[in-house]
């Protein structure tokens, strides 16, 4: 098959780029002047630049390639969808096989009382779908003033203006105005927040601050709670054990919807096809993304429990909200063979019962470095805390930059390493085989000796 462009050398490509190429999430000035990493290709778990390196990507692409490239069996699916039925919509009474079939196959996995999905094209549609759903069921309900969400400080569900209202990213919310009727407590981070206690003790302080809000704002106007159940871009925050069954009486005893955002430990990141299941708590609604297509295809969605979709299935009149690409048949195949793929290779069973240990044992591993705090994780997701005190738990001063200077330092060692700000995440593909996972573990720590070096320069 011809390639569509042409090659070009890698200063050709960041010129092209610098000059025409708003990136997400960017300092336009700051990429101008550096300059983008070209990624080229990519097989199993690792990525390869213009220049030749191979690096490790310990960071599934953006939490989304669970597993890894080179998955031939996804690329035939989807070339098969595009050539038989390349697009069609779901509107005005329409479906096709692939969305039809999808939505069968993730109510099988999910839990008994998920039995329906809602697509849309990414991770923000969901939650933005989520807001519009919890509406539209309050109001079929004959409650119209249950429309506050209660959400967490520093959370991340997207980046529209309803996904980013939802979230509580302090950096996001000062660009834009936010919806007014979300508001935001306590996130359950021990490792940061939890000064003297048990993590026990503030697992339970952090879930009743959302009872204190409900309070605070009457019961009868909220209308859900949403939560990751481990916090992703917020620095892979794994709450203490203490804290979701605290989260599910708290709902239940006011009435409130609970939303688990699936999107990042949706399809085995956890060793469970959802987070919810990890945590073992029966949630209303599921927004995923990412890992459903292996990031072949933008697709995203949300699952919708019996609770409410006995309401909105059964009451009749318009949900009048959806998109274009809601169920794209390419995308819904992406998503059936990955699917496929994770059951017959039983993905999840070796996260959960033997690779997941190995990965957190190797990583968990770095700990005894003398810049690292803390290493936490579940399954093929974790961080590492870079602390200057270790003891006390204390960060090394506002501006040392450390996080960056690690990034930096992983991928000089040919690894990819996420880092918000001090703590550095990392999600890598399910499908690692141990000697990949010894590999991540040895280019970390090399990665954290060049920072520790670096910050004492
Ligand atoms: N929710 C969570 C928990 C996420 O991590 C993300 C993306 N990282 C989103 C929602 C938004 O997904 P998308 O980028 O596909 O819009």
């Amino acid at each position: 098959m011809s390639q569509i462009y042409q090659k070009r050398s890698t200063t050709e490509w960041q010129s092209l780029d610098a000059g025409h190429y708003m990136h997400p999430f960017t300092d336009f000035k700051d990429q101008m002047e550096r300059g983008s990493r070209i990624i080229v290709k990519a097989d199993g778990p690792y990525i390869y630049t213009s220049e030749g390196q191979q690096i490790l990507d310990g960071m599934s692409g953006l939490w989304c390639c669970n597993l890894g490239y080179g998955q031939q069996e996804i690329v035939d699916a989807v070339t098969h969808q595009l050539q038989e039925l390349p697009f069609y919509n779901s509107f005005f009474q329409c479906a096709h096989p692939p969305s039809i079939e999808l939505s069968a196959k993730l109510a099988e996995v999910a839990a008994p009382h998920m039995n329906n999905v809602f697509y849309t094209g990414s991770g923000s549609e969901a939650n933005d779908t989520v807001i519009r759903m919890v509406h539209r069921y309050w109001d079929l309900l004959g409650q119209p003033e249950r429309k506050i969400f209660i959400s967490r400080n520093n959370a991340y569900h997207g980046s529209t203006i309803g996904g980013a209202s939802l979230g509580g990213m302090g950096g996001m919310h000062g660009q834009f105005t936010r919806l007014p009727y979300v508001h935001h407590v306590d996130q359950p981070y021990w490792f940061g927040e939890g000064g003297d206690m048990s993590p026990e003790e503030f697992g339970l302080k952090a879930a009743r601050s959302i009872e204190a809000k409900i309070k605070e704002l009457g019961a009868n106007k909220v209308a859900a709670f949403i939560a990751e159940p481990i916090q992703g871009a917020g620095g892979v925050i794994v709450p203490p054990s203490t804290y979701w069954p605290e989260v599910k009486r708290i709902c239940d005893e006011y009435g409130i919807l609970l939303i688990t955002d699936e999107v990042i430990c949706g399809f085995g990141r956890t060793g469970h096809w959802f987070g919810a299941d990890y945590f073992n708590v029966q949630s209303d609604l599921m927004p995923f993304a990412k890992g459903v297509t292996n990031g072949y295809q933008p697709l995203g969605g949300v699952m919708v429990g019996d609770r409410v979709a006995g309401v909105l299935k059964s009451q009749g009149g318009e949900f009048a909200h959806g998109f274009t690409y809601s169920g794209h048949p390419a995308s819904c195949a992406a998503a059936l063979a990955t699917i496929k793929i994770l059951q017959r290779d039983k993905i999840l069973e070796q996260v959960r019962d033997t690779k997941g240990a190995y990965l957190q044992q190797k990583l968990g591993a770095l700990a005894d470095h003398p810049i690292v705090g803390e290493v936490r994780g579940v399954g093929f997701v974790g961080a590492i805390e870079l602390v200057g005190d270790k003891a006390k738990r204390t960060r090394f001063d506002d501006n040392s930059s450390a996080g960056a200077i690690c990034r930096a330092a992983c991928i000089e060692s040919g690894l990819v390493m996420r880092a918000v700000g001090d703590t550095m995440i990392f999600a890598p593909p399910l499908t690692m085989t141990n000697a990949q996972i010894d590999e991540m573990a040895e280019k970390a720590r090399k990665a954290l000796d060049l920072t520790e070096q670096r910050l004492k320069k």
